[in-house]
């Protein structure tokens, strides 16, 4: 695969100070800045995130400047975090802020935790400058519009390490973009609007490379695997899920569960040669397929593939990011569709699914492994994982295409226990109670021209997709508990004064 080669992340640690404090105290302020950064790094490790590699204290504009090139130019480098010691004059750092390209995070911290309060002298006011010192380094980035995240506290701080590795998460997610090449099997469902969108924008903004290909190039791979492989395959399954008995070996439809394996078998071979790591497929376009990509699509995205429904690149692209943003955390994330409503006043739900494609790692329990009939497409019954999602707090995020710029929608929801078992739904599904409300939260996506494909996250919430959206350039709308439709139709109206602004500053 095209991205196994790429060397191991790491953000990297950037202390500003400068050459008039002397060596002594420049021997300190390395010693002090190491320390910060491996204590920043062993949170973060902690976390699940990437390392942290602490680099020379910049004394000039020269270094300043070349340091910012180098992380522009490492491939290993996801993001960047900088810090003020001292005192930096923040005219040294305009080339090197202005020419940085990749995701920023404003450190603001001091060495000690505690002022010596009995023993504080003007050695120590000399050395512990952060606090105004940084504060010359805010006034640049703001200066210069430099979108960053900005966190202050100690580095032994829980809330500055989870807000940290929160950004550094976010900085993986857009890092991975930047070299994804998904590929579309077929073109978009005809007529739809919100699944199209801008690739030559898209790629752009986020990197991501979006190609098609038809879809005969994928079942001549699916017509080729070898019989032995099906079976290898099915035996796994058969390990993995509670199969219907219908379609295990010598059961009246176990052909069907072959060619699903058969399908999984092809599109694996298919990705990986072509170092794809995101896909679409289209139910209306199917060419010499049996059954529409449901178990197949499942399993994949489990493993953290990106996908979407009907041609739809832009989910399948945040969903690729957001397998990559979970880090360690638990929960899954899956392609998702607002698809029915329970609307008895107080108890208001939805039931999200989709035709078949529902990822398992939001899963409650062990999936069930079945066939059933597909009311659209016309094709052969396509074997599918059926489960329900666990209950907890999660996002759902949508992205759309405005014409003139790309719209993140979140919505903070939590999953709930279906109110009764739905032993007649043939699909995997996931019940959920939208904040604050469902009217609120409905009349707000819409109104937000959000889409009907989301991504639902349960390991991915709301602040790591803020800060993907403030490193990427996308504009960011959420909905949670303290929306009002009111107030958010005001966001709306300056927000989007603000991006065509900001679009001709
Ligand atoms: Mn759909």
């Amino acid at each position: 695969m095209t991205t196994s080669a790429a060397p191991a992340p790491e953000v990297w640690f950037l202390t500003g100070s400068q050459s008039l404090y002397g060596p002594e105290t420049l021997d300190q302020v390395a010693a002090q800045s190491q320390q910060v950064a491996r204590e920043l790094g062993a949170a973060l490790s902690s976390l699940g995130t990437v390392p942290v590699v602490w680099k020379p204290v910049l004394l000039d504009a020269a270094a300043i400047h070349r340091q910012m090139l180098e992380a522009n130019s490492a491939p290993e480098c996801v993001g960047v975090i900088t810090w003020m010691h001292t005192f930096s004059p923040a005219k040294m750092w305009i080339a090197g802020l202005d020419a940085l390209q990749k995701p920023l995070l404003h450190l603001h911290t001091q060495a000690g935790m505690e002022l010596p309060w009995s023993t504080i002298d003007m050695d120590f006011m000399n050395l512990n400058q952060a606090a105004h010192g940084d504060r010359e380094h805010g006034y640049i980035q703001t200066r210069l519009g430099v979108a960053r995240k900005t966190v202050a506290g100690h580095v032994r701080s829980p809330e500055v390490a989870r807000r940290t590795a929160t950004w550094a998460r976010a900085a993986m997610g857009r890092h991975e973009l930047r070299r994804l090449e998904l590929v579309r099997f077929g073109d978009n469902m005809r007529n739809v609007a919100v699944t199209e969108g801008d690739k030559v924008e898209a790629q752009r903004r986020f990197g991501v490379a979006v190609n098609t290909h038809g879809v005969n190039d994928l079942v001549a791979v699916v017509d080729t695997v070898a019989d032995g492989d099906v079976d290898k395959l099915v035996t796994e399954y058969a390990d993995s899920y509670a199969v219907a008995p219908e379609l295990l070996p010598g059961g009246d439809r176990h052909e069907s569960l072959r060619y699903g394996a058969r399908v999984e078998l092809g599109l694996r071979q298919f990705l990986t040669e072509g170092g794809f790591r995101a896909f679409t497929t289209n139910f209306e376009d199917l060419g010499g397929l049996r059954q529409l990509p449901g178990l197949a699509v499942q399993r994949l995205m489990a493993d953290g593939y990106g996908f979407g429904g009907e041609g739809d690149w832009k989910t399948s692209v945040l969903l690729r990011a957001a397998k990559v943003m979970e880090g360690d955390e638990p929960g899954g994330s899956s392609f998702m569709e607002d698809y029915t409503y329970h609307l008895v006043p107080g108890a208001e739900k939805v039931l999200g699914a989709h035709m078949l494609e529902v990822c398992p790692s939001i899963a409650a329990g062990r999936p069930s492994l079945e066939v059933h009939p597909l009311s659209i497409g016309g094709r052969e019954d396509p074997v599918r994982l059926r489960f329900t999602a666990a209950p907890g707090e999660a996002v759902v995020a949508g992205l759309s295409d405005l014409g003139d710029r790309m719209r993140l929608t979140l919505n903070e929801i939590d999953v709930v226990e279906p109110d009764e078992a739905l032993p007649q739904l043939p699909v995997a599904c996931a019940v959920w109670e939208p904040r604050p409300s469902l009217s609120v939260s409905a009349e707000s996506w819409l109104m937000a021209g959000a889409p009907h494909h989301t991504v639902l996250s349960k390991a991915v919430l709301r602040e790591v997709w803020e800060d993907f959206a403030e490193m990427t350039g996308v504009e960011a709308l959420v909905i949670d508990a303290d929306t009002t439709t009111r107030r958010f139709q005001q966001e709306l109206r300056w927000s989007a004064a603000y991006r065509r602004l900001a679009e001709g500053l």
